[in-house]
């Protein structure tokens, strides 16, 4: 299997809705007056605290209903309240801060050995990025805000559980899209 099948890119469309609440806040209320960083801290803190959305179902924040808006709006208010608390603005930086799943990067790995190593699975090429975001819609988030590699150095403490849990919902995943065809 060649490595650039492994090249496309998923996309969490909560962090759309989440980055757009947020910014609405900001616009809103006078009193959430906060810099980028802590903004990102806050995104991050929402984000592993609801469903991902990698597969399009609701995707725009007109799309959701008025108690999933209240919801997210009340984890804004708790998250910026533990931001506000311990904010990390005054850490030294290092390059620029970005908001990444390391999720993402975990999922992709594994499916890249699971692909290379399970030959009795046909798995074609054109299919890999929707099984990765259909694996990822059932992965608990892992956002950080971090400089570039962070996600990487992270890996390191990755839970055991996580490598076979992520393989077995690759299987769950390639047969429910075996069953749809
Ligand atoms: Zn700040």
């Amino acid at each position: 299997m060649a490595v650039n099948n492994f090249d496309f890119t998923v996309h969490n469309y909560m962090e759309d809705i989440v980055l757009e609440l947020v910014a609405q806040k900001q616009r809103e209320d006078p009193d959430f007056d906060i810099c980028e960083r802590c903004l990102m801290d806050i995104s991050a803190i929402v984000l592993n605290a609801v469903e991902p959305q990698y597969v399009k179902v609701k995707t725009k924040l007109e799309e959701l209903d008025d108690a999933a808006v209240a919801n997210l709006n009340r984890l804004i208010e708790e998250a910026a309240k533990q931001v506000r608390a311990n904010p990390h603005h005054d850490r030294v930086e290092n390059g620029t801060y970005h908001l990444e799943n390391s999720s993402e990067i975990m999922v992709r790995q594994v499916l890249e050995e699971f692909v290379e190593n399970q030959s009795e699975v046909e798995l074609e090429p054109d299919m890999i990025p929707l099984v990765a975001s259909m694996v990822l819609n059932q992965t608990k988030p892992r956002y950080a805000v971090t400089t570039r590699g962070g996600a990487y150095k992270r890996l390191a403490q990755l839970d055991h559980q996580f490598i076979p849990t992520t393989i077995s919902c690759i299987y769950n995943v390639i047969r429910q899209i075996k069953d749809l065809k």
